[in-house]
């Protein structure tokens, strides 16, 4: 094994994975540090990858060539599509992964990819130069202290800095079950200036399915229509018929059994200082905030192929394990439940992100780049999502190219770092769709048209990759050619039955964007006209992913959202011009008359890198915004 190598990932969480396949990938020598190797890509709270703007970002990691998404559909165990009843902008993805084949594939990955190499151990610290630039990170491993050389590092440490386990008022320091806590490199990054804060998370109970009354919930089979999560694919890989879930509900007497014993909970007797997830809230939290309501969705989740253990999705707690077990007996379906293991919370130091730029690089220390939980985050998909973009930037700065920055207007992983990066974080940050400006322009469908050029361009889209987006995009313009110049007559329509209402002519393509109309009745409509249908293929069982079936849904959605696309395809081009115009690092805010003392305040603080980054900061006001474009265009002079 090496000891000199160009990039040091610490941690192989999905955040560790990203960045270090990322790195490897774009030809850099990587090393990999990790605690334990059995524990690559662990999932530490429910085995679900995807679900509302966690499933665009999941597509966008592998619209850039990265991990999660291939592994994910070769590690599935159920599978749905969410968001059917708000339009596609909202729709994506949501599986269920055998939660000990996922890691081993991931292993898999990692321990076969060129220019990386894994290794198990403990960062202590980085060892700088004299000039104070990155030279090393010092590894602990048994009696074995060793300096791996490099020249940038990425830290993606999870939950484990400082890491406090709480189960009613048990303590435990340990980052999660089975994981020491870790101390020293916590107290390395707090001296080298970062500013650090308490969060929280906590996970649910695991039971035994036996124990379960399946009839008397509701069971929620799995849909194999959803398709794959890779572009890769046109299938997903399970051997077997995938696995249903359930869903039952809390009771006013698991309430009660609740909230009888809040003095208990780790979160209500103050045990607990680390600020929760406000979108994933415990149980006890959620009866204490929604007081109102006497019941809650409680989901079964099985955990691995061939496995007891259930997932209680919904019932988060850090409550003692013997009110656990009294109030899931309260839930329907659950009066005889074997707990297998209680809920748990876990408190631990997060790095504030304002002190990271656009490309996740510290702006204390060039060449430390930070991703995922330890950025104030909480899920996979959003840790993933900075895993990449940290890897790539980590892979520049080694190389001595320029940051890659992703722009709002182009993915959700740019909406979530500029969000971090420019107002920071109260509380661990969840991916929403709401977040984004311009989501009718961010689907999850068309996140390799967004994101696969820029992979190809770094090198980290195979060949593979990018021939499947490219026969997309042939197919999709061949077809809409095809049916923007296929036109119908209202002579032709009138003595069909159930045919469209038509004026004089119009195209295929007019009649497509009407709502009650899709491309199977408009082939079909074509036929009936006497005209052979120059349209992509339709999707046989199981061939959801394929790119015919991926060119068919983007037709339509392009057909019916046509003008609104054009807009607001107008309005991120109008923000990209703003985004881009960089402010210099040296600025001088205080010089500047005219703009306001709280803005020259947060700007000073916070030195936004663009016009964009600056008018998103809390405080700073549209007015300062306009005198701060006046100052960079030399139209407005300082004091
Ligand atoms: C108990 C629990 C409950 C959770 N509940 C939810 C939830 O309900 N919803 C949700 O969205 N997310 C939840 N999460 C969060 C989700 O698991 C994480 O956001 C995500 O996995 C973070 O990924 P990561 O790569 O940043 O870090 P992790 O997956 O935590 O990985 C950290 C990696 O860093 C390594 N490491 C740490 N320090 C060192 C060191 N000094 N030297 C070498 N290696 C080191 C570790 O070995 C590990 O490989 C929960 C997490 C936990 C622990």
């Amino acid at each position: 094994m090496r000891r000199a190598v160009d990039v040091v990932v610490v941690g192989a969480g999905q955040a560790g994975i990203e960045a270090a396949l990322a790195c490897a990938r774009m030809g850099v020598r990587t090393a990999c540090v990790t605690l334990r190797l059995d524990r690559i890509g662990y999932l530490p709270c429910n085995c679900s990858i995807g679900g509302p703007a966690k499933g665009h970002i999941a597509r966008e990691v592998d619209a850039l060539g990265g991990q999660m998404g291939v592994t994910t559909d070769h590690s599935l165990t159920h599978t749905r599509t969410v968001g059917t009843s708000k339009g596609p902008a909202v729709q994506t993805i949501r599986a269920q992964v055998c939660k000990s084949t996922y890691p081993l594939f991931m292993r898999g990955v990692l321990e076969t990819q060129d220019s990386l190499d894994l290794y198990q151990g403990t960062v202590e610290s980085l060892v700088l130069d004299a000039s104070g630039a990155i030279r090393a990170v010092r590894v602990s491993e048994g009696s074995e202290v060793y300096d791996l050389d490099c020249r940038a590092v990425v830290l993606t440490t999870g939950t484990f800095l400082n890491g406090l386990c709480h189960e009613g008022s048990k303590k435990t320091v340990a980052a999660r079950h089975g994981d020491d806590s870790v101390q020293s490199l916590a107290a390395f990054i707090k001296d080298l200036g970062i500013r650090t804060k308490r969060f929280k998370t906590g996970t649910t109970p695991r039971v035994k399915l036996g124990s379960l009354d399946l009839s008397l919930a509701q069971v929620m089979p799995s849909e194999s229509e959803a398709g794959p999560l890779s572009f890769l694919h046109d299938r997903t890989f399970e051997k077997r018929e995938l696995l249903p879930t359930w869903q039952t509900r809390t009771t006013p007497s698991t309430h009660e059994v609740l909230r009888e014993n809040l003095d208990k909970s780790a979160m209500f007797s103050g045990d607990i200082e680390g600020v929760g997830p406000r979108y994933c809230p415990s149980v006890e939290d959620k009866v204490v905030r929604f007081a109102g309501k006497d019941s809650h969705p409680i989901f079964w989740e099985i955990e691995e192929w061939d496995s007891d253990s259930v997932y209680v999705q919904g019932f988060s707690s850090s409550m003692p394990a013997e009110v656990q077990l009294e109030a899931l007996k309260t839930v329907p379906g659950m009066e005889s439940v074997e707990m297998l293991l209680p809920g748990y919370a876990v408190e631990y130091d997060m790095a504030d992100p304002l002190q990271l730029r656009p490309s996740l690089m510290s702006k204390l220390l060039p060449g430390l780049f930070l991703a995922g939980q330890i950025n104030g985050t909480s899920g996979y998909e959003e840790a993933a999502g900075q895993g990449i973009v940290a890897g790539i930037n980590a892979a520049h700065f080694a190389l001595g190219l320029p940051e890659v920055v992703f722009p709002r207007t182009q993915s959700f992983i740019g909406v979530m770092i500029d969000d971090l990066v420019t107002k920071g974080v109260d509380d661990p940050y969840r991916m929403l769709t709401a977040r984004a400006e311009h989501r009718l322009l961010l689907r999850h469908d068309n996140a390799d048209q967004r994101l696969t050029p820029l992979a190809i361009e770094l090198g980290l889209a195979t060949t593979e990759r990018a021939f499947r987006l490219e026969k997309k995009l042939r197919t999709i313009q061949s077809t809409k050619e095809w049916l923007s110049t296929t036109f119908v007559f209202e002579s032709d329509l009138a003595p069909l039955k159930d045919a469209p209402v038509v004026r004089g002519r119009a195209s295929l393509y007019e009649l497509l964007k009407r709502p009650e109309i899709n491309l199977v009745d408009v082939e079909t409509l074509a036929i009936r006209l006497g005209f052979t249908a120059q349209t992509p293929e339709r999707p046989g069982p199981g061939r959801y992913g394929s790119t015919a079936a991926a060119a068919r849904r983007q037709i339509e959605i392009e057909a019916i959202y046509d003008g609104y696309l054009a807009k607001q395809c107008q309005e991120a081009k109008l923000a990209e011009k703003l985004e881009f115009m960089s402010l210099p690092v040296e600025l001088d805010y205080w010089s500047m008359t005219g703009i306001s003392h709280e803005s020259r305040e947060k700007l000073d603080r916070l030195r936004p890198s663009t016009i964009g980054q600056a008018s998103r900061i809390p405080g700073v006001r549209p007015a300062d915004v306009a005198l701060l474009i006046g100052y960079l265009r030399g139209s407005v002079k300082s004091a």
